[in-house]
């Protein structure tokens, strides 16, 4: 059996998503993976060093998601699985690639438990939904978070693939990047959250001066985003992002269904609340109860006073 994942990089750098990929698709069959885009040089050698892949494909240019698909489809001939993350580009490309085989694909998968059989999360991931697909491919998209990174020291051969026949009914006009210090969500291994009670934008930049301080990513509930006080890609949840930091510090949340859906791969919840009913406390493996205005300022002077800064 052989497989292709489909990488993710962003200004010349691997996503750590790609790693998590490569290890969970490792029993599977060979594993080659293709890096489409521009300045892919340094991430296709990161991508070659990763265990268990047999080759690197590269494809330099500019792909968007028709492109991409149209790339992927005459690869595709070639392999039983194709895999992406259940990421902005995965989602974007493997349902267009899964219409033009006439194929179903398993999306948001978060186990693998056999060749053909996937597991993913449900009604927001209240149930584990098992699929058996006896398709001849499978489409897959993967929630990297669910799973553990390949280790590093190989080196595989890296190949530059023929795009000529590729093209796009899309052009891109612009493209604009938000400027963030702190790490990414999906991946960071820390995330500090707030909520509605942080009260207003100005109020966030206490929650960001706590991330900096433990070099942690930014998320918020989605009644924090409605309101304005966070932007909208700091969202976590159902309707957000999935995280799975090994500690999640949650701020004035009081942990509905729909964020809970979003934190359910990380390894340990701080909750800081003053309601010691909130189902997020309850869920918590520390409950601070106090109001976040008092209480924060304090971890943050005490995490000072231990020298722990960025
Ligand atoms: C279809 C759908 C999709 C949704 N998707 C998402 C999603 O992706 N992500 C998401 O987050 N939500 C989502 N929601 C919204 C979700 O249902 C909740 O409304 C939201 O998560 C609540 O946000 P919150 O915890 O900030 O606010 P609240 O539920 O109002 O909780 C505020 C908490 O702050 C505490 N508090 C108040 N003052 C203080 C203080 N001074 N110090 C400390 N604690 C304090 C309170 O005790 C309370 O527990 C979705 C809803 C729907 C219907």
């Amino acid at each position: 059996m052989s497989v292709l994942v489909l990488a993710d990089h962003d200004q010349g750098v691997l996503s750590p998503a790609t790693a998590r990929i490569v290890h969970a698709v490792a029993e599977l069959g060979t594993v080659d993976i293709l890096l489409a885009g521009e300045n892919i040089a340094a991430p296709a050698q990161s991508a070659s060093t990763l265990a268990g892949v047999a080759k690197v494909l590269t494809a330099e240019g500019l792909f968007v998601a028709d492109s991409l698909e149209m790339l992927l489809s005459t690869l595709t001939v070639r392999y039983h699985y194709v895999v992406a993350s259940a990421g902005s580009v995965g989602k974007d490309v493997l349902p267009r690639l899964a219409a033009k085989l006439d194929l179903m694909p398993v999306t948001d998968v978060t186990a693998i438990l056999g060749p053909n059989r996937f597991e993913r999360p449900i009604y927001a991931g209240n149930a584990l939904q098992t699929v058996a697909s006896n398709q001849p491919k499978h489409l897959l998209t993967l929630r990297a978070s669910a799973f553990r990174a390949a280790a590093t020291g190989n080196a595989a051969p890296i190949e530059a693939i023929d795009t000529s026949g590729v093209s796009s009914a899309a052009k891109l006009i612009a493209s604009h990047r938000t400027q963030s210090e702190t790490p990414d969500l999906a991946t960071a291994q820390i995330v500090v959250g707030g909520g509605i009670a942080v009260g207003s934008a100005e109020g966030f930049q206490l929650i960001e001066s706590l991330a900096k301080k433990l070099n942690a990513a930014v998320g918020a509930t989605r009644a924090a985003v409605d309101a304005g006080y966070a932007p909208n890609d700091w969202q976590v949840g159902q309707t957000g992002k999935i995280i799975a930091p090994d500690l999640y510090i949650a701020i004035g949340i009081s942990g509905a269904l729909q964020h809970l859906a979003g934190i359910q791969g990380a390894k340990k919840i701080v909750a800081i609340n003053t309601d010691p009913e909130a189902p997020l406390v309850k869920l918590a493996d520390i409950a601070l109860i106090g109001d976040l205005f008092q209480v924060i300022p304090q971890l943050i002077a005490e995490l000072d006073k231990i020298g722990l800064k960025r």
